[in-house]
């Protein structure tokens, strides 16, 4: 063999030896995307979905920041996210935005991707201060039945991790599928949301009440903090509807919800239980805490006329039972909670009797 045959050789060697390295690190890369799909198609919940694009996708895209930015005008996903106890301050990179035109700077066209250096203007909002700040980024639209729902946000330090001029279809693709999950997810929530919301008032339900409290029960008992439970009853409701009518008294049911609501902290539970009956869950508070509570109740539903859609206004009050928990009660915790709320509705009873529009402690 010539020697200039040897070098040709040995140069195609050492060019399949690169190519074949490239094979395999591009199959390392795919292998990574398919257990990230697999993983985020997988999620049930709203926590497992967010948990796998911080987590999993970051690992797998070997970025350095990514943020996930859901349009959400009314604060519908957000009010969905708190009600099942969805802690958002937890996500410092998931990102609600009011309104389209509020980003209306970042990624144009904002229905594809854009890629780029990191630039203050444009980008700021999809990487707050809470997050790390890239040095180059891509912008990934969300898109679901055509209508844009978010956007996911890569970030990358390094500055020539994304260019202008890259072609973005891989993104894209991967865009495509957290959209869905993102929309599937939301959904899911949303659909348990409804079966625990009451529709009239948009109060939980009882099922919820009922459920939450075991799992307060529960916790109280391994924790020994303090758990008390009010029972909460509109008075002479019959004489409601006979004067104003039934939707007069949905009218009055909506507001008293509302008011009862406004006492509350976030972590407490309201539900409506029956027609006209309330039940509150105080979490973390003995019994002077929750008279307290109570008697704040009590007052803003007598003190103010509530004034109906007509036009008409009424004077409404309520009777309401209160109960605490024993923290050193060691029973089976059903029994407990079914105690509690029988001890309130006799407190309750207790309340009709003395003439209403008062609270009692039970004894
Ligand atoms: P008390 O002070 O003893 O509680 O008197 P009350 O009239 O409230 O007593 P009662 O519990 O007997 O009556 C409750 C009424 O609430 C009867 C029912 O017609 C009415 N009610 C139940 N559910 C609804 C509802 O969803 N909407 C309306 N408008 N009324 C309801
Ligand atoms: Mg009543
Ligand atoms: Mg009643």
């Amino acid at each position: 063999m010539s020697n200039k045959l040897v070098t040709e050789n040995s140069q195609l060697r050492t060019q399949l030896k690169l190519l074949l390295e490239q094979a395999h690190r591009n199959q390392q890369i795919m292998q990574r995307y398919q257990e990230f799909d697999l993983k985020f198609i997988g999620a049930n919940s709203f926590q497992e979905l967010i948990d796998s694009v911080f987590d999993t996708l970051t690992e797998a895209s070997e970025l350095d920041v990514i943020t996930l930015s859901l349009i959400d005008p009314a604060a519908e996903i957000r009010r969905i996210l708190s009600d099942l106890r969805i802690d958002i301050s937890d996500y410092p990179n998931l990102l609600f935005v009011e309104d389209k035109d509020g980003v209306g700077e970042i990624a144009h066209p904002a229905r594809k991707p854009a890629l780029g250096p990191y630039n203050t203007m444009q980008h700021k909002r999809l990487f707050p201060d809470t997050v790390l700040k890239p040095a180059s980024v891509a912008i990934l639209p969300l898109i679901r039945r055509n209508t844009l729902i978010g956007w996911l946000s890569l970030g990358s330090l390094d500055p020539t991790r994304f260019t202008a001029n890259m072609a973005s279809d891989f993104l894209q693709h991967r865009a495509s599928i957290v959209a869905i999950c993102v929309e599937n997810v939301i959904n899911n929530e949303r659909l348990q949301h409804i079966g625990l919301t009451d529709p009239l008032t948009g109060v939980n339900n009882r099922r919820y009440v009922e459920r939450r409290l075991l799992e307060e029960v529960g916790r109280t008992q391994r924790h020994g903090y303090a758990l008390s439970g009010m029972y909460i009853d509109l008075d002479h409701f019959k004489k409601v509807n006979d004067n104003f009518g039934h939707q007069g008294g949905d009218e009055v049911l909506c507001e008293v919800a509302n008011r009862i609501k406004a006492e509350l902290r976030l972590s407490d539970a309201l539900g409506r239980f029956g027609g006209e009956e309330f039940v509150v869950l105080l979490i973390d508070a003995p019994l002077d805490a929750a008279l307290a509570v109570a008697e704040r109740i009590r007052a803003s539903v007598s003190e103010r006329p509530i004034v109906l859609g007509s036009g008409e206004e009424l004077q409404a009050t309520v009777s309401i039972g209160v109960a605490s928990l024993d923290p050193t009660d060691r029973q089976d915790s059903a029994a407990v909670a079914q105690q509690l709320l029988a001890r309130a509705d006799l407190a309750l009873y207790q309340a009709k009797k003395e003439g209403r529009n008062k609270v009692i402690s039970a004894s």
